[in-house]
Formats: structure tokens, C-alpha cells, sequence
């Protein structure tokens, strides 16, 4: 796997070479249990540290050349229940891009001028441009989510939502947006014991809201409400990852390494430098 920080080369540990996410196939049974949380034979904290900020490293200078090349962009779409690491991730794995070239955009309640338009108005106006890599903190994915277990609308509206969602990352992916969407998985369980630390500590307690926890009270309409977006919206143009996300290194390795392999088959060129500017230069020296 691809080169390291300043040209040199890395591969991955031995035993982290078959940890690596697969998009989701709507043809597969879609799990999401407490099992499909973890991996098995979790590897050394410390093997998982290291090689994860050594993906990082390489996103860093994969950026580098995604941004000069300018002639795509990418959205990572993060999805998960409350406190299933989607902050972690923006810190950790997005911490390795150049600021300047990443949007990082989060999705609350809708105000009450989005409520008067279509659903996809205000996600669409936060896709980056190319050239910028785009982070969404919840998205499009929440109409069919939180929208269909609160009826906040009819099911028959939530219900052909997929279709424009589909029809929507379609458009992003035709228009050289790459979309990537992972699903960060936390076992109830897990998110007990968050949620419980979140209330006692003065540090996390802001993140706790009115709702969290009615939101885990309908566990079990959420899972289905999710199986039901992974299996229609995982598309090739915006494949959807499942990413087990009790442990916070598994997540951020498993995210960090699919970006850099999604970034490493984009094959991103630094432009050749405008010829005027290499005549104006001559004897610059
Ligand atoms: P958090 O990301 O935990 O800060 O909370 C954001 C809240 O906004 C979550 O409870 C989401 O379910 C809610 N939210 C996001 N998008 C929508 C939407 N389209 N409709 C209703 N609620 C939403
Ligand atoms: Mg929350």
C-alpha cells in the first residue's frame, strides 16, 4: 500500500492485512447486531496506533496531489446513532488533511427555511467543489432515518426518498464527486456505557441531548430504518461501509484505510506548471 510520508514506502502489518472494509452488497443479509460491532482477534493497541497514523500521514500527501489536481472532489458521508464515534473520526482521520481543503459540514434538526424546501436542498448546497474533500457529520440519510422513526412525515414520502437519494448521489458521482458513506456501527451495549460517561463527565455531558435518549428507547425501528438506507443506497456510483465502531482505533483504522484507497485509485496528477510561466521564468535563478 502506496507510498509514506516524504516518497517514502509503507505496508501494512501482517496481521492488519485482512482488516479492510467491503461495501455493502444489497443483495447480502444486512447485519447489524451486537457482533457486527467488534472485530474478531482485535490486534494490539499499539499496531493499530501506528498504522493508522501512518495512513494518515499518506491522506496527508494524498490531499496534496488531490487538491492540485482539482479535478474531482470527495464527500465522506458519516452516519451513526449518538456517540458512535462520529466526532472521533472527523478529529482523527480528517485531522490529517490540509484545513484549507476540507469542508466539514454537520446536520441538525432542520430550521424552519429548509423545512419549506425539498429535503436534499441544503445538503446539496454543502457538496464541496473539486478539489476540496467534503466531511457531512449526519446527512441526506437522516430523512429516511430519524424522519421515518419520529414520523416526522408520511411513510409514502419517506418512502421514495431512496429512489431521489439514489438519483442524487448519482448526479454528485456523474458531476466527478466521489462518494464514500460509512455507517458507524456501536452495539447497544457500547452505547450505554458512552452515553452513562457522558453524563458524568463535565467534558462530554454538552453532548448529551434531549432526545439521545429516547432515540436509543426506538433501538430497534433505528436498525431497521438503517438496514433498510444501506440496502437500497449502496450504489456503485456511493457504496455504503459498515464500520464496527466499538472500539474507537478499529473505526479510525478501518475509515483511514478505505480513504486511502479510495484516494490511491483516483490517481491524482500534479498539473504540469503553465508554460507562460515557464517562459517568464527563464534565468529566474
Ligand atoms: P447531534 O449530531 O448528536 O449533535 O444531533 C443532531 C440531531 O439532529 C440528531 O438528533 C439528528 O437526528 C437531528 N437531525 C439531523 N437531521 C435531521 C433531519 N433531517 N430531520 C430531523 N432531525 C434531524
Ligand atoms: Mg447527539
Amino acid at each position: 500500500m502506496g507510498k509514506g510520508k516524504n516518497g517514502g514506502t509503507f505496508s501494512l502489518p501482517e496481521q492488519l492485512k485482512d482488516l479492510r472494509l467491503e461495501p455493502v452488497d444489497g443483495e447480502d443479509k444486512i447485519k447489524l447486531g451486537s457482533k457486527a460491532a467488534c472485530v474478531e482477534d482485535l490486534p494490539a493497541r499499539e499496531v493499530l496506533q501506528e498504522a493508522t497514523a501512518a495512513l494518515c500521514d499518506r491522506l496527508t500527501d494524498l490531499q496534496e496531489a488531490f487538491h492540485a489536481d482539482g479535478s474531482r472532489a470527495l464527500l465522506l458521508v458519516l452516519q451513526g446513532r449518538d456517540a458512535s464515534g462520529k466526532d472521533g473520526v472527523i478529529k482523527s482521520v480528517s485531522g490529517a488533511f490540509n484545513p484549507s481543503g476540507v469542508r466539514i459540514s454537520s446536520f441538525g434538526p432542520p430550521t424552519p427555511l429548509e423545512l419549506r424546501h425539498d429535503f436534499l436542498w441544503r445538503v446539496h448546497e454543502q457538496v464541496p467543489p473539486r478539489g476540496v474533500i467534503g466531511v457531512f457529520n449526519r446527512s441526506h440519510y437522516e430523512d429516511v432515518l430519524v424522519a421515518r422513526v419520529r414520523k416526522l412525515v408520511p411513510e409514502s414520502v419517506w418512502r421514495g426518498r431512496y429512489a431521489l437519494i439514489n438519483a442524487f448521489e448519482e448526479l454528485l458521482a456523474e458531476s466527478g464527486v466521489v462518494v464514500r458513506k460509512c455507517m458507524l456501527h456501536v452495539s447497544r451495549e457500547e452505547q450505554g456505557e458512552r452515553l452513562r460517561e457522558r453524563l458524568h463527565d463535565p467534558h462530554k455531558a454538552w453532548k448529551f441531548r434531549l432526545g439521545d435518549l429516547d432515540d436509543r428507547a426506538l433501538w430497534d425501528d433505528y436498525t431497521e430504518a438503517y438496514k433498510d438506507a444501506l440496502r437500497q443506497c449502496s450504489t456503485k456510483a456511493a457504496p455504503w461501509y459498515i464500520v464496527p465502531s466499538d472500539d474507537n482505533k478499529v473505526r479510525n483504522f478501518l475509515v483511514a484505510r478505505m480513504l486511502v484507497e479510495t484516494m490511491e485509485s483516483l490517481d491524482s496528477k500534479y498539473p504540469p506548471m503553465d508554460p507562460k510561466v515557464r517562459e517568464a521564468a527563464v534565468g529566474f535563478h
